[in-house]
């Protein structure tokens, strides 16, 4: 239920309202707007005593949330939420960010170098897997800690954020130290434990659609993530099973729209596992970003064929610096751009 202020109401008022709400038990989130405040009402279970609320001084009226999941949806919170990457760049806006990295980790040299060449090619962070959730157990698990140090050295050369992945609750901690933003992949999206540790890690979230999933339950999968207390999640369009072995995944473009009519979190796509296949992953990316979508993640890699994952779906840098100039014309078509990580300050002369 979300508790609508007047434009005039004062400070004390929504304190009033807030306190209201706390002593009948539930959580209170007031959410200042362009207009006027709203306050959400956190862990509705059907036995509000609204009259309680729609009495006291200054409340314009009561909104019931009526989807299943809350805080997540465009009922609750109308403007676009702006995820921040952690270098400057945030999605969710007008600008449009690409991801784009290597699916896994493989080594030092690996890392830097094609961190270099989606770095002056356009991207705004760098992907990569320190821990891999393989469907196969004698598949490459990921280099583990160490990729998370290859990572943040990456990060350092470059000024691109890093985005990468937990696969559990206990390494939730470690990730977080390393990453700006913390991937939940397509297998774990219903993996509660896994979703309420990371709302919790105070990074932002990449959270990608389950390969299953409906929108809904991954708009509830989400709101696990903001009910922890984490506001900044990104979701992924990733592509869904289908009946169809022409390519990996179903590339569901509608969903791109669709969710982002029912969610003010950003809606980014990944035509690189929603295609499985190189040649048809740039036509998807122009597509994505026709669509609408706030920002893309892409697996670069400087050598496809000698990939530990993924290979087959990986981009050579040149074909990725491509697909990045036939986006930039698409933005400016729908009047939006393509973000791009601030210039690091030059070294100071001596220092
Ligand atoms: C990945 O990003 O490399 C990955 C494993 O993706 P997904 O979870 O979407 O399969
Ligand atoms: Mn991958």
């Amino acid at each position: 239920m979300l508790i609508v202020m007047d434009h005039r109401a004062t400070p004390d008022q929504i304190q009033r309202v807030v306190d209201a709400i706390r002593d009948m038990g539930y959580g209170a989130k007031p959410m200042p707007g362009r207009q006027r405040t709203a306050i959400g009402l956190v862990g509705n279970d059907g036995r509000v005593e609204s009259a309680r609320l729609s009495g006291l001084p200054g409340v314009r009226e009561l909104i019931k949330v009526s989807k299943p999941y809350k805080q997540v949806s465009r009922e609750w919170r109308e403007e676009n939420t702006m995820v921040d990457l952690g270098n400057g760049v945030a999605l969710g806006g007008s600008e449009v960010a690409i991801i784009a990295g290597p699916c896994a980790v493989e080594s030092r040299s690996q890392i830097l170098e094609i961190a270099a060449r989606v770095r002056a090619a356009g991207a705004s962070a760098l992907r990569g897997g320190a821990f891999k959730p393989r469907t196969s157990p004698y598949s490459f698990q990921g280099l583990g800690p160490k990729g998370l140090e290859l990572l943040a050295e990456a990060r350092a050369e470059t000024g691109l954020a890093v985005v990468t992945e937990a696969v559990e609750p206990e390494g939730v901690g470690l990730v977080a130290e390393y990453a700006d933003v913390i991937q939940i992949g397509a297998r774990n999206m219903q993996n509660y434990p896994l979703l309420k540790r990371a709302g919790r890690s105070g990074r932002a979230v990449l959270l990608k659609r389950g390969m299953s999933a409906t929108i809904t339950e991954m708009l509830l999968a989400a709101e696990y993530l903001l009910s922890e207390g984490n506001p900044n999640v990104i979701l992924c369009e990733r592509g869904v099973r289908s009946f169809d072995p022409q390519t990996r995944n179903l590339f569901d473009l509608t969903a791109i729209p669709v969710t982002q009519s029912l969610t003010h979190l950003p809606v980014i796509a990944d035509p690189s596992h929603g295609t499985g296949v190189r040649s048809k992953v740039t036509p998807m990316a122009r597509a994505a970003v026709a669509a609408g979508a706030d920002g893309l993640i892409v697996e670069v890699h400087p050598d496809p064929p000698t990939a530990m994952s993924d290979g087959a779906q990986s981009l050579y840098p040149g074909q990725f610096e491509q697909l990045v100039r036939q986006c930039e014309p698409i933005l400016g078509a729908i009047d939006r751009s393509l973000a791009r990580v601030a210039e690091a300050a030059p070294a100071p002369a001596g220092g």
